[in-house]
């Protein structure tokens, strides 16, 4: 189902650990060029030889997605080096916790600028290579935190995530008639660098609400995304699909044992 995406070139922002670097792993595994993206130097090009040891066709840049000329100077890296985009991964995201009474204005916009303003920046500085391409994609990495549920502690976090799927929509309205399909992955816990610092407690509390037992993994995410950019999801924009082993589902908190 997946040849469709050899050779197609792939940004990922938030490439270097976590859901991104699955998500940049499985393009690579599948022939895809992919550029992948973050603040620290020496993470990424961690990522990147691996990848590369593993025959990808990979390259990484350092990048702030809150800064539009960072974003600028990776569409051009794409450009020049994969001589186009035709999939934006969306994907670099922050999520440090904090109390409605405890948190700063600071707090709030870092998440903001990072995953709402990064999400906005990285498809503006894309978009006039992603207009080229005759398989224009971007798949956003949002959220059930936020569009679907509430965790105290997330207030900024889930209200990124659910602006993220305002912009999806109306996006995907603008990019149809360039033939771009916009749509979001919505994860439940998945076991990434990010998510084991928020500690083993918060991590056992997390199994025990997905019925399937067991927390998602970075693969199950890639495999979603690579599912949308692919030519079998041609038909398929303004569109979420969630991956959350069930996590949503329960109607009560007894749901689970009683299932
Ligand atoms: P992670 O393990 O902490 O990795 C985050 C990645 O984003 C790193 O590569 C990080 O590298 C990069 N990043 C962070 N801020 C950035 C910035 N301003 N500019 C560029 N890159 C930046 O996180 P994750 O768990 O994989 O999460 C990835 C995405 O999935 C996020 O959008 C998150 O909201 C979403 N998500 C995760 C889960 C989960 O359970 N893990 C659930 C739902 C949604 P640097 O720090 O070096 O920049």
């Amino acid at each position: 189902m997946f040849t469709s995406i050899a050779g197609r070139s792939v940004i990922v922002t938030g490439g270097s650990k976590g859901i991104g670097k699955g998500i940049s792993r499985a393009f690579a595994a599948r022939g895809a060029r992919v550029l992948l993206t973050a603040r620290t130097a020496e993470e990424l090009e961690m990522a990147v030889a691996e990848m590369r040891a593993t025959g990808g066709d990979a390259i990484g840049a350092v990048a702030n997605v809150s800064s539009l000329p960072d974003m600028e100077r990776v569409a051009q890296r794409a450009l020049e080096t994969h001589g186009g985009i035709d999939i934006v991964c969306v994907n670099a995201g922050i999520f440090p916790s904090a109390r409605l009474e405890e948190m700063r204005e600071e707090d709030w916009d870092e998440v903001h600028d990072t995953n709402l303003k990064g999400t906005f920046l990285t498809v503006r500085a894309c978009l006039p290579a992603l207009k080229q391409s005759a398989h224009g994609r971007v798949i956003v990495t949002s959220s059930i935190t936020g569009p679907i549920t509430g965790l105290p502690g997330w207030s900024h976090y889930a209200a990124s995530k659910a602006g993220q799927l305002g912009f999806v929509r109306s996006a995907a309205l603008e990019l149809a008639k360039y033939g771009i399909t916009c749509n979001a992955v919505l994860p439940g816990n998945i076991r990434t660098e990010g998510l084991e610092a928020l500690g083993a407690e918060y991590t056992a509390k997390m199994i025990e609400s997905v019925p399937l037992g067991r927390l998602g993994s970075v693969e199950d995410i890639a495999n979603a995304a690579l599912f949308l950019a692919s030519d079998e999801a041609a038909f398929i924009t303004g569109q979420t699909l969630v991956v959350d082993g069930g996590q949503v589902l329960p109607e009560s908190l007894s749901a689970i044992a009683s299932g």
